[in-house]
């Protein structure tokens, strides 16, 4: 039995309820192998003895008192039970607020072992959240280092100490080590089971470094495992190397009115150079919004089609397979070339000779959203697949789901570049392609931010540009108000900027509740100037491009990330007018929140805001890592273990060298983990 198989959900557990079993949902833990990795994020000592007297300075006590007296504070329902105590060092008095009934658990007289925070209030040590028990009675919650866990809704402290002590003690000792014991050795790691125990019941404050690192490793063996098992795949599924027909390409560029730059034409060879070899590409294209990354994303795929081949363009939205499917049929189809777009809102009598095209090749480009990758699109001879603003590496596990065999060449284009370190984490062989510089005559956009309740002079500025001929968006973070958080909601202040501030413009509205069909129109017809200002929710974020547009004004902006923020700020300045950025914030924003703004006040640079990103929120999060599953790392941190990580990397290349089958009899734990793993989340491609 491996960790990964301790699948039992947790409301099996004695004093786990439907109630509580929602609230470790929330933390994240659904079963015995969530629970046991969910590491405390500090300790209390109950096992050193500390007096009153040491709670002067140490400010907790943990020691053997006296019941002197009762007494009360307060009137009323405010009335308080105050327990004063003496351990032959000092005094001290427990503060009982909502808990009188502590009186009858709590004798004159009696003797208590005693433990929590001390502070000197009112010239004497006073404890609100302490934990005792009779000092008669054998000792359940003293003697130890116990675990202070993160906590969700309801739960309490002692529901997480009792389910994890619970089943430590049924399953802990029957767990084999799924590190293998050579690596352990060489890396001077603790045995998982053992690693186990001391993250949660440490028997010495100093043994819990040792476990978070063994058990850290453990788990960036197993994801570096799984890299290393695709990258080695992905070099076994070799191919004849071919030279790629460059006449279509070189036609389409003779077609563009401007001359691509020195980064672009860059890019494009080494994108060529891969699709060429023997090897599956897998490429990332970096380049700062408006770089011009679609457009060599679609001169790659020429060659590809010259071929014979299909080639698949996927877009995070709707609205920019939409607008993805157009700037390819501009460009493309006068040279002959079929594109067409199978996003999810095409009706069914449109979708049937759709997906008959892709399956016979007739469709030579295929732009859209996930979608394409269902059940019923096959495709006749899939070559490249292009995915732009890859916020999600779930595409790419669905990918893999749908092509059962065929490794297609892979490139993902992004504007929130991937560090290094990062990238090799999670595609293992991934290459980076990167334009730095911005087509000739880009002006940058002027930033300005202005606190909620000032936004007059912003809408001063607005129509001055509107009048010009301009146009604006609006972004807001919600779509409907929240009385809990107070946000400014993009329905109502639509209705105000409609009726009253620009009711001598015309407005439109997009949000993520509207329909495809309304979002299009809307969107169109603020492409075409027939909408003067667009507001929206952050559905514009990505990519939609109306050179027109001078004007972006994000609401509620200290709620957005860097990521966002530049995403935002990137819709406008795509044009030959001077554009303006209005970022809103509320007074009571975090620092955090006033950290960002400040940088994007300061930074225009995508790769270097990206870098600011990586320090404010850690690798972790980065662009929508985290939220892909597949990095949700419990204890290890790419910000801190990168040593580990690199250790980690050799040892799993290492071992799948060495037995790529995992068949030797002592790495059945690691081949039991492996299949557990997968089978809780597909593999990358
Ligand atoms: P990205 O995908 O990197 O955000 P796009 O490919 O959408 O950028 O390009 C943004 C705009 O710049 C488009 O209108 C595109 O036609 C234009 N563009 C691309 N390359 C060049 C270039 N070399 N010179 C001038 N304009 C360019
Ligand atoms: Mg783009």
């Amino acid at each position: 039995m491996v960790l990964a198989e301790l699948k039992q959900p947790v409301s099996r557990l004695p004093g786990i309820g439907p109630a509580k079993a929602k609230d470790l949902a929330k933390l994240g833990v659904r079963t015995l192998s969530d629970l046991l990795q969910l590491a405390p994020r500090e300790y209390e000592d109950r096992k050193t003895p500390r007096s009153f007297r040491d709670a002067y300075t140490a400010e907790y006590a943990n020691t053997e008192a006296k019941i002197l007296a009762h007494d009360f504070v307060g009137f009323g329902k405010k009335r308080t039970l105050k327990v004063l105590l003496d351990d032959g060092t000092g005094t001290a008095a427990l503060l009982c607020f909502g808990r009188n009934f502590l009186a009858r658990q709590l004798p004159v007289g009696g003797r208590i072992r005693v433990a929590g925070p001390f502070r000197v209030r009112y010239g004497e040590l006073q404890s609100s959240t302490f934990v005792f028990e009779p000092a008669d009675q054998p000792s359940r919650e003293f003697g130890a280092i116990v675990g202070v866990y993160p906590l969700a809704g309801n739960l309490h402290q002692g529901d997480l100490r009792n389910a994890v002590r619970h089943s430590l003690a049924k399953h802990c000792s029957l767990l084999a080590d799924d590190v293998p014991d050579a690596f352990r050795r060489r890396r001077s790691l603790d045995a998982t089971p053992t690693s186990l125990t001391q993250l949660h019941a440490p028997d010495e404050r100093g043994n819990v470094a040792a476990a978070r690192t063994s058990l850290a490793y453990r788990e960036l063996f197993y994801l570096q495992l799984r890299v290393a098992r695709q990258a080695l795949r992905r070099a076994g599924e070799t191919r004849e190397p071919v030279r790629l027909p460059l006449t279509l390409r070189r036609r389409a560029e003779g077609r563009l009115p401007f001359e691509l730059t020195e980064d672009q034409v860059q890019a494009l060879d080494e994108i060529a150079a891969d699709v060429g070899s023997a090897m599956p590409m897998s490429r990332l294209l970096q380049g700062d919004v408006g770089s011009g990354k679609t457009l060599v994303a679609l001169l790659s795929a020429l060659p590809c089609i010259e071929l014979g081949y299909q080639v698949a363009f996927l877009a995070p939205t709707e609205l920019l397979a939409r607008q993805h499917a157009e700037t390819a049929a501009n460009l493309l189809t006068p040279l002959g070339i079929n594109v067409a777009l199978l996003s999810g809102s095409v009706g069914k009598s449109q979708r049937k000779p759709l997906v008959e095209s892709v399956a016979t090749g007739s469709a030579q480009l295929v732009v859209g959203t996930h979608a394409i990758f269902t059940e019923e699109v096959r495709f006749r001879s899939l070559r490249l697949v292009i995915i732009d603003e890859q916020h999600r590496f779930g595409v790419l596990q669905r990918l893999a789901a749908s092509q059962k065999g065929e490794t297609p060449d892979v490139l993902l284009m992004t504007a929130t570049p991937i560090p290094r370190t990062l990238a090799l984490t999670v595609f293992g062989d991934m290459r980076v392609s990167t334009i730095r510089t911005m087509p000739p005559g880009r002006k940058p956009v002027i930033t300005h931010l202005a606190r909620h309740g000032n936004e007059q002079k912003v809408y001063d500025w607005i129509r001055k540009e509107l009048v010009r001929g301009r146009q604006a968006y609006f972004v807001y973070p919600l779509i409907e108000e929240s009385e809990s958080l107070r946000l400014k909601d993009a329905e109502s202040t639509y209705e105000e900027l409609r009726t009253k501030v620009f009711s001598d413009f015309r407005l439109g509205l997009i949000h993520s509740r509207l329909g495809e069909e309304e979002k299009r129109t809307t969107m169109q017809a603020f492409k075409e100037g027939a909408v003067d200002i667009l507001v929206a929710t952050s559905v514009v974020e990505v990519g939609v491009d109306v050179p027109n547009a001078t004007c972006m004004v994000v609401e509620h902006a200290e709620r957005f990330g860097l990521a966002a923020l530049h995403q935002l700020r990137g819709r406008v300045g795509r044009g030959e007018h001077q554009s303006y950025a209005f970022f809103v914030y509320s007074p009571d924003l975090t620092e955090d929140g006033k950290r960002r703004l400040r940088t994007m006040l300061e930074q225009s640079d995508g790769f270097a805001l990206a870098e600011e990103d990586l320090k404010i929120r850690g690798p972790g999060d980065f662009a929508g890592v985290r939220q892909s599953g597949y990095l949700r790392l419990r204890i290890a941190d790419l910000t801190t273990d990168l040593d580990l990580l690199a250790a980690a990397r050799e040892d799993a290349f290492s071992l799948l060298n060495d037995d790529a089958g995992l068949l030797q009899p002592e790495h059945a734990p690691v081949r039991d983990t492996l299949s557990q793993l997968d089978s809780e989340e597909p593999a990358l491609i």
